[in-house]
Formats: structure tokens, C-alpha cells, sequence
């Protein structure tokens, strides 16, 4: 009997271990463990877990209709669901393990332990990268060194996808017949324990069939002013799609060969690269994750930032999480992220810069933050924009780089219709007031002011790096 492990990869299309299982009429069985102790220590949203459990009963029922079962145990957390896959695979009779590979450090712990309790008894396990479009140990500088620098990373990470011309995973030979799906009522129940605004449930749709149409409607309707409208958060200018990347119910792949036709059209090729783009930094997240698995135990990439000296200022953080910063643009953006459960990337940079630079709030309270409410929460991509945002990471900004909000306020929503959108206390102020509402405070009564001043940001910032740094020379003995 061979066995599909499904984890983050919820779904039918572009899934080679599915394929390869099915391929040479051995009987297949699918499987899935549930982990609700692990996402309680990974802090994982009640909107991802919504997200997941609903793609989960899509891919049960696809499965069972292509006449393949799907079992859902309860593991716990990683630990529990290595014995729960020990036992069921002792159960079943499984000789071979298919599924794909996950790259931080909790889930490379657990597929060691897996390797080495399965091999013992004679089980083969076989990996596969669908994750990722580039493998994270694939690309390496002349020196032999995993790439921290994203530009550099890029440039390889083009020449190895034409080298390859990927093509799409093909089709399952699926068996017929109608399978089973069991343990749906596990994947009910946990759903009964959710609590998810309809905020939420209302914008975001859960499955591959939804994902695929989501790909669909986006590469002909804006992929080519990707580019152009990407950075304007009351537009419709992204494609939405990190919840469906993140719990698998889209391929990387499936995304990536969408575009690469644009790549030949004149009007639609800056939109298509820029996307792809994102999609490089989705893989570059991914290798940094797997190379330098420190950064998974609350590590800072840079060492010396690990002895900044941040803010414990209660009130400033509470002003952030709800919204309250008296800076419009920031302020929308966190209600965003609480009211849908997603935020525009430029906003989650703004946001971002914002706790770490102005409020100098460690980055580690805002990654939780976000978190615990993003429907897409993905540790590699979270962490390394954090620790990008906060000068901490690799790539980093540069510490002396700090967001002015009114600046990008006026920049990226310059009628304010985003900011209309998530804060009603500024709705009906002009397009001047609505970026800078301290200037005309008897007309925006009810909006909170400023809890910090923009000017001497970047100076405080300096010094405070300045300061961690020097520290770090004299604890390691360097002078320079
Ligand atoms: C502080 C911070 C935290 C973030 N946390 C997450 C997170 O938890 N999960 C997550 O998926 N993305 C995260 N991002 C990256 C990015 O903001 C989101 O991927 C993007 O906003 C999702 O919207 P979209 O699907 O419309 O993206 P699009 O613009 O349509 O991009 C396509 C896909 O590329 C990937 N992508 C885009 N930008 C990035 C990026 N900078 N880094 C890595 N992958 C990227 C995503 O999978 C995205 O769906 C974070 C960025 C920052 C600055």
C-alpha cells in the first residue's frame, strides 16, 4: 500500500506525490493529521485554521470522487503526529510514504523523527519540492554559501528556472470508484471550536477549485499592470492568492506557469516578471527558513541586533494592534489585518516599520501580532518581512530607512480611499485632512492624535543601532 501524507499542500492539481503514488496501480491511500497543539504553540490565526480545515473537506470530497480515501487522524502537535502516522502505517500495511517536503526547523525535526521511525520498519519515503518553485538547497554563491541577498538570489534563480522550463505536474491516474473520506467529523468539529468574524469567512475562499479560479481571473484580468497597480492598497491590484500558497491548495508551480506566457507579451511582460518576482521572494523566504534554522527559534539574522534594546511601552503596542497610532494610513492597515484577516504588503511594511522604527517595539511582538490574525500566516514569508521591515534580517532595509506614513499616505492612497474604507472617523474628511488630520483636529474630533512624532525617528533609530552594534564588537572582542 502506498501512502500520500498531505500537510500544507491541500489539494489535487500539481501535486507529485499524489501523481507518482498513483502512477503504477498500487493501491494509494491518503492521509492527513491534524495538528491543533502546534498551531496553538505557532500562534497560527483562527482564520488560517478556517482557511485549512475548509480546503481540508474540499480535497476529502475531491479524493473520495476520484476514488481515493482520505483519512484525518488528531495528532495533537508534531510530536503526537509522528506516532499517529507510526501506527497508521503499521495499521494499513504502508511500504512507501509520498508527500512534500517543509523546510522550518519544528516540521524538519518531525520528518527526521518520521524518516527514522519508518525506515527502521522497511517504509521508503519519498520527498518532493512542490512547495517551492526552486529547492532551498539548490542555489548557492561561487563560495559555496546559501544567498542572503535577494537581488543576487534572483539573478540564479532566473537562469535556473529557463534552464528548466518547468512543466505542469501531470494529471493522477486515478483509480475510479468512490473512496471514502474518514475522520470528516474531525475536521467538522475542529471547525465548531473556530471563532471567525464573517468579516473574514466572507472575503476568503478555501479549496483549489476556488484558488484556481482565483489564478484564473487574476492572470487575465490584472497581471499585466501587476507593476503598476501593485502598490495602491485601495486598488484591486494583487493577486490574493497567500492564503491558497500558503495551505497548498494553489502550486507554486500552477501560479508560476500562469504567468510565464505573459512573459512573451509586450503590454503584459513587466506585470508577469514583477509577479514573478514575488514569487522568487516567496522561495527566497523559504531557503533562508531552511539555511539558517535559528531565525525559526526567535533568532535575529544579524547577530548583533539581537542586542537592541527595545521598547516595552504596553500602551504604544495596544495603540498599534487596535489601530489607534493617530496615523491614518497605519491605522487603517492594522484594522485591515483584524477586520479581514489580510494586509496589502505595502501597508504590512509600513505597519511593520512603523512598531519597530517609530514605536522601536521589538519585531518578535508584531510578527506574533500578525500572526495570530493573517489568513495567509506563513512562517518564512512572516519572518523574514518582519525582520526585513526592522533591519534586523537578511536584505535588510537599511536601519536608517524609516517610512514616513504621511509620505507613503499620500503617495500610495492619495484620495484616502483606503483610509475612508477602514477608519469611519476620517470618511468624510478632504483629501488633505485625511493623511494629516492633526491639522484640522475640530474636524476629526473622533480620530485619535499622534501617539508618537515622526521627526527624530531616524535619528533615535541610529543611535540605538549604533549603540547594539558597538556592544556586539566589545562583547566579541573587536574594537573596529
Ligand atoms: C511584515 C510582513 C509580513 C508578511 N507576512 C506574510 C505572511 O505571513 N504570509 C505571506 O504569504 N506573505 C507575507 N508577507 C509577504 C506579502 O506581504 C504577502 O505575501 C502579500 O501581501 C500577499 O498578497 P497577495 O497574495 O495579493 O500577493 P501578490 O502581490 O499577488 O504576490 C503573489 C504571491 O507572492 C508571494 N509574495 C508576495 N510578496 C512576498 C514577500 N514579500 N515575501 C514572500 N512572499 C511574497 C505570496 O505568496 C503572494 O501570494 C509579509 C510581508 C511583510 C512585509
Amino acid at each position: 500500500m502506498r501512502l500520500v501524507w498531505f500537510r500544507n499542500d491541500l489539494r489535487c492539481h500539481g501535486h507529485t506525490p499524489l501523481t507518482q503514488a498513483l502512477a503504477g496501480g498500487d493501491a494509494v491511500t491518503a492521509l492527513h493529521i491534524l495538528c491543533p497543539d502546534q498551531w496553538d504553540a505557532h500562534g497560527v490565526a483562527p482564520a488560517r485554521r478556517w482557511f485549512v480545515l475548509h480546503s481540508l473537506l474540499e480535497l476529502g470530497e475531491s479524493l473520495a470522487a476520484r476514488g481515493v480515501d482520505l483519512h484525518v487522524l488528531d495528532g495533537g502537535d508534531f510530536d503526537g503526529s509522528v506516532t499517529a502516522l507510526e501506527h497508521f502505517v503499521a495499521e494499513q500495511g504502508v511500504t512507501e510514504v509520498f508527500c512534500n517536503r517543509e523546510y522550518p526547523l519544528n516540521e524538519l525535526n518531525r520528518d527526521r523523527a518520521v524518516a527514522r521511525r519508518l525506515e527502521a520498519q522497511g517504509v521508503r519515503i519519498h520527498g518532493f519540492d512542490d512547495g517551492v518553485l526552486v529547492p532551498p538547497r539548490a542555489l548557492h554563491t561561487g563560495k559555496g554559501t546559501p544567498y542572503t541577498v535577494f537581488t543576487a538570489y534572483k539573478k540564479r534563480w532566473d537562469v535556473w528556472m529557463d534552464d528548466l522550463q518547468p512543466e505542469a505536474v501531470p494529471a493522477p491516474d486515478w483509480p475510479g470508484g468512490q473512496g471514502r473520506f474518514v475522520g470528516r467529523d474531525r475536521v467538522e468539529r475542529a471547525l465548531e471550536t473556530l471563532s471567525v468574524p464573517d468579516s473574514v469567512t466572507a472575503l476568503w475562499h478555501p479549496g483549489e477549485d476556488a484558488a484556481r479560479g482565483q489564478l484564473k481571473d487574476f492572470v487575465e484580468q490584472h497581471l499585466g499592470d501587476y507593476k503598476a497597480r501593485r502598490d495602491f492598497p485601495a486598488e484591486p491590484g494583487t493577486s490574493g492568492l497567500s492564503a491558497a500558497l500558503s495551505a497548498g491548495t494553489l502550486a507554486p508551480l500552477d501560479a508560476y506557469l500562469a504567468a510565464r506566457p505573459a512573459l512573451q507579451d509586450a503590454k503584459a511582460r513587466e506585470g508577469a516578471a514583477t509577479w514573478i518576482g514575488e514569487l522568487a521572494w516567496r522561495d527566497f523566504y523559504r531557503q533562508i527558513m531552511h539555511r539558517f534554522p535559528s531565525l525559526a527559534t526567535g533568532a535575529p539574522f544579524r547577530p548583533e541586533t539581537a542586542l537592541l534594546q527595545w521598547s516595552d511601552n504596553e500602551e504604544h503596542f495596544q495603540a498599534w494592534c487596535e489601530g489607534r497610532t493617530g496615523y491614518p494610513l497605519v491605522d487603517a492597515a492594522m484594522r485591515q489585518l483584524v477586520q479581514t484577516g489580510w494586509m496589502h504588503n505595502r501597508l504590512r511594511m509600513l505597519t511593520a516599520m512603523f512598531l519597530t522604527k517609530h514605536l522601536f517595539i521589538d519585531w518578535r511582538k508584531g510578527e506574533r501580532f500578525f500572526m495570530a490574525h493573517l489568513v495567509d500566516g506563513d512562517f518564512a514569508a512572516n519572518n523574514g518581512g518582519w525582520q526585513w521591515s526592522a533591519s534586523t534580517g537578511t536584505d535588510a532595509a537599511p536601519y536608517f530607512r524609516v517610512f514616513s506614513p504621511v509620505r507613503q499616505s499620500h503617495r500610495f492612497d492619495p484620495q484616502g480611499r483606503f483610509i475612508a474604507r477602514y477608519v469611519p472617523e476620517l470618511a468624510t474628511a478632504d483629501d488633505k485632512t485625511i493623511h494629516e488630520p492633526w491639522k484640522q483636529p475640530l474636524m476629526t474630533p473622533d480620530y485619535p492624535t499622534t501617539i508618537v512624532a515622526h521627526q527624530g525617528v531616524k535619528q533615535r533609530v541610529e543611535s540605538a543601532f549604533r549603540a547594539a552594534r558597538d556592544a556586539w564588537n566589545q562583547q566579541n572582542g573587536d574594537a573596529s
